[in-house]
């Protein structure tokens, strides 16, 4: 934690290309504590400015910008990529030799834990107008994690069950709305009863307390011994075996993350036989973004502000996010 420091940056210089943003607020993400902590074979450049999430006003374009506006209300997309190449131009930017999430494997474009941030043109898109700076700087990284994982991984289908942990985080609390959206029957897993209050009260139709129920036989019982047919996984090594125990024959998982760890035993007899799909996922693609934007904006995807601090507050706000002691989101004001 003392690694992060509070201190005065030089502001961004501008290539043709891209757009500086006056930051009004800036999410917080778990990411921010991976590149912190280190990760495995994931190259950070050092030092750098953390944060893949803001909102704010454009205040200044490069000499070749062409859609954003001096003044226009905008928030991030976080995935850096390269724009020309087959993965790019085929809405797949995830797949970039050049990717890179903005504020998290970032360098040369520092990220938004700042006053000022530079981004590419490409990677702006408009603020809806129905929320505030800090609800808006809250969305953009779990909504695209959430919208990929559930739509284009797991193509998620009206009347399925969804088996969602870590019902409170800031990926949970927009999976479990990503979900409903789609026509789903989410059941929602946390860790106190307080907080499946909350997910109940965001559409969650089901709940599950880890720490006083058993998750696989409670799933058994909800769906009546069949299991889900899509697993919400972001947890990893503590949950998978779990996970893996409730889906239905044919389910399919999708996993983000893993928080808790990342060897997890898989019992192959169950791959097999109950013909599962392990599915990846990782970021998404503007496309995705902006179609997810578009249910924020109609009131549809609402945002989940657990706490607002102040800047200078970053290792707060990190610690906050590693004992889990929250609900949603926790975002930063310059
Ligand atoms: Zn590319």
């Amino acid at each position: 934690m003392n690694v992060l420091r509070y201190e005065d940056a030089p502001d961004p210089k501008l290539g043709p290309k891209d757009v500086l943003v006056r930051v009004r607020a800036s999410g917080t993400n778990y990411n921010d504590v991976w590149a912190r902590r280190g990760l495995a074979g994931v190259k950070f450049d050092l030092p750098h400015i953390s944060g893949s999430d803001v909102s704010g006003q454009v205040v200044e374009v490069g000499s070749a910008v062409t859609m954003a506006n001096v003044g226009d209300a905008v928030v991030s997309h976080p995935s850096l990529s390269c724009r020309v190449c087959e993965a790019c131009t085929s809405g797949r930017e995830y797949f970039c030799r050049q990717f890179k999430i903005w504020g998290f494997q970032t360098g040369p474009y520092d990220g938004g834990y700042a006053e000022l941030a530079r981004l590419p043109e490409a990677n702006v898109l408009p603020k809806p107008a129905n929320l505030s700076w800090e609800e808006a700087a809250s969305m953009p990284l779990v909504l695209l994690t959430a919208w990929h994982m559930l739509d284009t991984r797991a193509q998620l289908k009206p009347g399925e069950d969804v088996l969602l942990w870590g019902a409170s985080s800031g990926i949970g609390v927009i999976g479990i709305q990503v979900a409903k959206l789609f026509g789903a029957r989410v059941l929602a897993v946390a860790g106190t009863d307080e907080k499946l209050r909350r997910a109940k009260a965001l559409g969650a139709d089901e709940t599950i307390n880890y720490n006083t129920q058993d998750v696989v036989q409670e799933v058994r019982r909800l769906t009546n011994k069949k299991g889900v047919e899509v697993v919400f996984e972001h947890t990893g090594a503590g949950t998978w075996e779990r996970s893996l125990a409730s889906m239905a024959w044919g389910g399919r998982l999708v996993i983000c993350g893993n928080t808790t760890g990342y060897e997890a035993k898989t019992d192959l007899r169950f791959l097999f036989n109950k013909q599962l799909s392990l599915l990846g996922s990782h970021q998404g693609s503007k496309a995705e973004l902006v179609r997810g934007m578009r249910e924020v904006a109609a009131g549809r995807i609402k945002p989940v502000v657990d706490s607002v601090l102040p800047l200078r507050d970053a290792k707060k706000a990190q610690e906050k996010i590693e004992a889990g002691d929250h609900f949603g989101k926790i975002v930063l004001v310059p």
